[in-house]
C-alpha cells in the first residue's frame, strides 16, 4: 500500500480522471475527500468506496469560490485531522475559434482550471507547513504544453499557467518540506471523451507512439507515484503523459 493512512482531497473526483485517481488512492490505502461541484455525483463515489463514510468523504466544493474552498478544509481536517495530498484536477474546457472566444467564455476556462488551482493550493499551503510535509498535484494538459487541434487558447493558457504556478510553488514551499508537481496528460478516454466521435478522438491522438489509448487509470497510476514517498527527490515538474505524443 503506497498511500497507508494518508489524507488526499481529489478536486473534481465526481468522474472521469478524479474518479479514477480517488478510487485508486483509495485502493492504496489513503482516506479520500472528493470535492466536486456536483455533490450527488461526489457522493456515489465515495457510497461505493466506503458506505461508512469514514475513509471516504464527498463535498459539495466550487473550486472558484474561496469560502466553500475555506469551510471543505475545515471539514477535511475535523473529519481526518490532517491533510497529505491535494490533487487538483478539477477543471472544464469551453473550445471557440479565436474570433468567437468572448471574453466570458475565455475567463470562465481560466477561473476553473487556473484560479481554481490556485485557491486550493492557498488553502492547503498553511496545513501542510504545519504538518512538515504535503504533495500537491495539479492536472495540467498536454494543450498546455504545444498548441494541439481542438484545443481553445482559453484552455492552453490556463493550462500552460498551471505549469507555472506548479514551479513557483515548487521553490516556494519546497523547504516546508511540500511537493507540488504537475500532469500533463494527452487524450484520454473518459465519459465526457467517449461522446466525440472516434475519428476526432484518432486526431487528438496523431504523433503517438504507443498505439493503445490513453486512460483515466494511466493518469492515476502517475499519481500515485507523486503522492508517495517513491517521488521524494521530484517537485517543480510537470510529467507529460502521452503516449509519446510530444517527442521531438
Ligand atoms: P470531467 O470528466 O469533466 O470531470 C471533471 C469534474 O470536475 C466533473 O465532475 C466536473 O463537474 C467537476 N468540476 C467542474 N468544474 C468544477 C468546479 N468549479 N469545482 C469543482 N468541480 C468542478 O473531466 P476529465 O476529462 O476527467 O478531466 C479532469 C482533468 O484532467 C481536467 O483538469 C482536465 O482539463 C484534465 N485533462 C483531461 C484530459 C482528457 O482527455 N480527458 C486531457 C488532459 C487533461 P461538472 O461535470 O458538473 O462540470
Amino acid at each position: 500500500m503506497e498511500l497507508k493512512d494518508l489524507v488526499a482531497i481529489i478536486t473534481g473526483g465526481g468522474k472521469g480522471i478524479g474518479k479514477a485517481i480517488a478510487e485508486k488512492f483509495f485502493s492504496e490505502g489513503a482516506r479520500v475527500a472528493i470535492w466536486d461541484i456536483d455533490f450527488p455525483l461526489a457522493k456515489s463515489v465515495t457510497t461505493s468506496l466506503d458506505s461508512s463514510g469514514k475513509k471516504a468523504i464527498a463535498i459539495k466544493v466550487d473550486v472558484t469560490n474561496e469560502t466553500e474552498v475555506a469551510l471543505a478544509v475545515s471539514e477535511v481536517i475535523s473529519q481526518f485531522n490532517r491533510i497529505d495530498i491535494l490533487v487538483n484536477n478539477a477543471g472544464i474546457s469551453r473550445h471557440k475559434p479565436i474570433e468567437e472566444m468572448t471574453l466570458e467564455i475565455f475567463e470562465s476556462v481560466m477561473k476553473v482550471n487556473l484560479t481554481g488551482t490556485f485557491i486550493c493550493c492557498r488553502a492547503v499551503a498553511p496545513i501542510m507547513k504545519k504538518q512538515g510535509r504535503g504533495k500537491i498535484i495539479n492536472i495540467a494538459s498536454l494543450g498546455g504544453r504545444t498548441g494541439r487541434p481542438g484545443v481553445g487558447v482559453n484552455y492552453a493558457a490556463s493550462k500552460a499557467g498551471v505549469i507555472g504556478l506548479t514551479q513557483t510553488l515548487a521553490r516556494e514551499l519546497g523547504p516546508s518540506g511540500i511537493y507540488a508537481n504537475a500532469i500533463a496528460p494527452g487524450p484520454i478516454l473518459t465519459e465526457q471523451t467517449k461522446q466525440y466521435p472516434p475519428e476526432v478522438f484518432a486526431t487528438w491522438n496523431i504523433g503517438r507512439a504507443i498505439m493503445k489509448d490513453g486512460l483515466p487509470e494511466d493518469v492515476a497510476d502517475t499519481a500515485i507515484f507523486l503522492a508517495s514517498k517513491r517521488s521524494d527527490w521530484i517537485t517543480g515538474v510537470t510529467i507529460d503523459l502521452n503516449g509519446g505524443i510530444l517527442i521531438r
